[in-house]
C-alpha cells in the first residue's frame, strides 16, 4: 500500500543540537580568488546569496575547460531568461555555461550545506563540485540560481574530484526535462557543455559541466548548516532569505518562521505526491538533497519505476530500500523532522515549546500529501473532483494490490485505462492474468462516470524509460548526440501520443532485466 506511512523511519523532532553534540563552529577557510575574467555582454548576475549570506558562501571559481562542446541547450528555457541562444553558442557564451568567462561584477561562491545522507549526520558537505554563478532575474522579478556542476574541485570536494561526466549530466538533462513538461517543479538543465577534460570513474570518461536553473540552492541541508554553526543571527537571516524568495505570505504570518516550516512542509508534500503519480523514484533523499523552494533536485540515481511495486529501488547504494518508491512520503516527513528541528531556536524560546510547535507543524505533512496524492489519483483515474474521499480512497486502494500482483507497468496502465473510460477495457485487460478483481474494479469505477479525455491530460505517454536512458547516454558518452536529443523532443511533450514513437512508450524489454542506477556520478 502507497498510501500508509509505516513507522520505519521515525520523525519525531528531537534536540540533536542540544549541547553542542553535534555543533559545527568551524569557519570556512579565507580563500583569496583572481578577479573574474571577461564580462558576458547579455548577462547580468545577482549576487544575493553571497550579500546576505556570505558565511555560507565561499568566493570560488570554475576549473578551466579545454575544449568546450555544446552538447545540449534547453532553447525554451533559454528564451524564458531572456538570453539569447546565439551568444550562448558562441564562445563567451559557452564560458559563461562552464564558469570560466563571467560577467563583470559577479560573484562565484561555493555553498556551504550539511546533510543527512541514508540517515547519518554530515556536518560538512557543501558544493563539493558546484558553484552558485549568481541569480537571473525574471521579468516578473523572481530570481532564478544560475549554478553549475562539475565545474571543478572547491573547498567542500573532500576527496572528490570536483568534476562529472557527460552521461551523468545528460541523465540530468533529460530527466529534469521531463519532469518540467510532466508539470513537476523541479530545477531546470540550460546546457550541457563537454569540457574536453577526461573523468576517472571505473572507467575513463569524458567529462562535462551541467547549468542548471533553480529557484534557489537553498536545502534543508543549508538550514541544518547554519543551525550547527550556533549563529542564531545567521540562521535569522538564512530563514528571512528563504522567505523572502520562496514562501513571501509566511512574512506576514504572526510567526513568520513558523510559516516558513509550514510552508516547506506543505510544498514538499505535494511534491512528493506529484512523485509518486508519475512512478519517479528520487533515489537518494538525503536533507541536502532537498529544497525549501519544493522543486525537484539532484538528479544522480533517480528512475522511474515500471512495473509497479512500493519497494522498487534503482540505486545501487541504497541496500536497504530506505528510498524505495513506497517509502518517499515517510522519508519526505523524516526530512522535514530534521529541517524543524534546526529551525528550533526561531520557533519559541523554550526549547520544550519549540519542539511541541514544530511537532505540530509537521503534523500537517500527512494531511497535505494524503490529500495531494488522492486527487492526483482522481485526477489519474478521471473521477470527477466533487467525488467523496470514502467512495475514491477505498476504489484507489484495491487498485494498488492488482497492478502489484500483476506487475503491471504504471505509466502504461493508467493511459490505457482512459480506452477503457471510452468503453475499450481490452488494453488494461492484457497487462493482468487474474481478471476477476480487475473486472470488478473497472465496473464499479466506470459507474462513476470517468472522463477520457481529462486521463489523457494528466496520464502521460511517455516517461523517461530506462532503457531508452541509458542507450542514449551510451551512444553520446561515444559520441553520437542523436539519440539523447530524439529523447529529449519526445518527453517535452509527454501526454501527446504521436505516431511512430510506440517504442518510447513502451516498457523495457525483458531482456534489459533489472535496473541499477549509481550514485558514482
Ligand atoms: P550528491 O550525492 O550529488 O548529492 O553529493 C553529495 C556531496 O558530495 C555534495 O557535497 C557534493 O558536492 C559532493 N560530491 C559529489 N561528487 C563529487 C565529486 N566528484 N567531487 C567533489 N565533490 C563531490
Ligand atoms: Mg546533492
Amino acid at each position: 500500500m502507497i498510501r500508509t506511512f509505516p513507522n520505519r523511519y521515525l520523525t519525531h523532532v528531537g534536540t540533536a543540537y542540544g549541547g553542542g553534540a553535534v555543533g559545527h563552529r568551524r569557519t570556512l577557510e579565507e580563500v583569496s580568488v583572481a578577479p573574474s575574467p571577461v564580462p558576458g555582454p547579455t548577462v547580468r548576475l545577482g549576487h544575493r546569496f553571497a550579500d546576505e549570506l556570505p558565511e555560507l558562501a565561499v568566493p570560488w571559481q570554475a576549473a578551466e575547460a579545454p575544449e568546450p562542446r555544446l552538447l545540449a541547450l534547453d532553447e525554451e528555457l533559454a528564451a524564458e531568461l531572456g538570453l539569447d541562444t546565439d551568444w550562448l553558442r558562441g564562445p563567451d557564451g559557452l564560458g559563461l555555461l562552464t564558469g570560466t568567462v563571467v560577467p563583470e561584477g559577479a560573484r562565484t561562491v561555493a555553498q556551504a550545506y550539511s546533510g543527512h545522507q541514508f540517515g547519518g549526520f554530515s556536518p560538512r558537505l557543501g558544493d563539493g563540485r558546484a558553484l552558485l554563478l549568481g541569480e537571473l532575474s525574471g521579468p516578473d522579478g523572481d530570481l532564478r540560481d544560475l549554478h553549475l556542476k562539475g565545474s571543478g574541485r572547491t573547498p567542500f570536494a573532500r576527496g572528490g574530484d570536483g568534476l562529472a561526466a557527460v552521461g551523468p549530466m545528460l541523465r540530468e538533462h533529460v530527466v529534469s526535462t521531463a519532469m518540467h513538461a510532466l508539470g513537476i517543479p523541479t530545477t531546470r538543465s540550460l546546457a550541457v557543455v563537454a569540457t574536453g577534460r577526461k573523468v576517472q570513474r571505473e572507467t575513463v570518461l569524458p567529462g562535462a559541466v551541467l547549468a542548471r536553473v533553480a529557484s534557489s540552492h537553498l536545502r534543508v541541508g543549508t538550514v541544518q548548516y547554519t543551525r550547527a554553526t550556533g549563529e542564531l543571527d545567521l540562521l535569522r537571516r538564512l530563514a528571512d532569505h528563504a522567505i523572502d524568495r520562496h514562501h513571501p505570505a509566511a512574512r506576514d504570518d504572526e510567526a513568520p518562521y513558523l510559516g516558513l516550516l509550514r510552508s516547506v512542509v506543505d510544498v514538499q508534500a505535494r511534491l512528493v505526491a506529484q512523485w509518486m503519480a508519475v512512478g519517479f523514484v528520487h533515489g537518494v533523499m538525503n536533507t541536502d538533497n532537498m529544497t525549501l523552494s519544493g522543486e525537484t533536485i539532484d538528479y544522480g540515481p533517480c528512475a522511474f519505476m515500471e512495473a509497479f511495486d512500493p519497494t522498487t529501488v534503482f540505486s545501487s547504494i541504497d541496500e536497504g530500500g530506505r528510498y524505495a518508491y513506497g517509502n518517499q512520503p515517510v522519508v519526505a516527513e523524516w526530512n522535514l523532522a530534521r529541517l524543524a528541528e534546526a529551525l528550533l531556536p526561531l520557533l519559541d524560546e523554550s526549547e520544550e515549546r519549540a519542539i511541541e510547535i514544530a511537532t505540530e507543524a509537521l503534523g500537517g505533512f500527512r494531511t497535505a500529501y494524503s490529500a495531494a496524492f488522492t486527487d492526483a489519483m482522481r485526477r489519474k483515474t478521471g473521477l470527477p473532483p466533487g467525488l467523496a474521499d470514502d467512495v475514491l480512497v477505498p476504489l484507489v486502494d484495491e487498485l494498488f494490490p492488482i497492478l502489484r500482483s500483476g506487475h503491471v507497468d504504471w505509466t502504461t496502465f493508467f493511459r490505457a485505462l482512459s480506452s477503457a473510460a471510452r468503453g475499450d477495457a481490452e488494453p488494461v485487460r492484457g497487462m493482468v492474468l487474474d481478471l476477476r478483481p480487475l473486472d470488478d474494479w473497472l465496473e464499479r469505477w466506470r459507474a462513476l462516470g470517468p472522463d477520457a479525455d481529462a486521463m489523457d491530460r494528466v496520464n502521460p505517454v511517455y516517461v523517461p524509460r530506462n532503457h531508452l536512458v541509458e542507450e542514449a547516454l551510451d551512444a553520446a558518452t561515444a559520441g553520437d548526440l542523436g539519440p539523447v536529443e530524439r529523447l529529449v523532443d519526445v518527453l517535452r511533450a509527454p501526454y501527446d501520443e504521436r505516431p511512430g514513437l510506440e517504442a518510447y512508450a513502451a516498457p523495457a524489454p525483458p531482456d534489459f532485466g533489472s535496473y541499477t542506477t549509481y550514485c558514482g556520478t
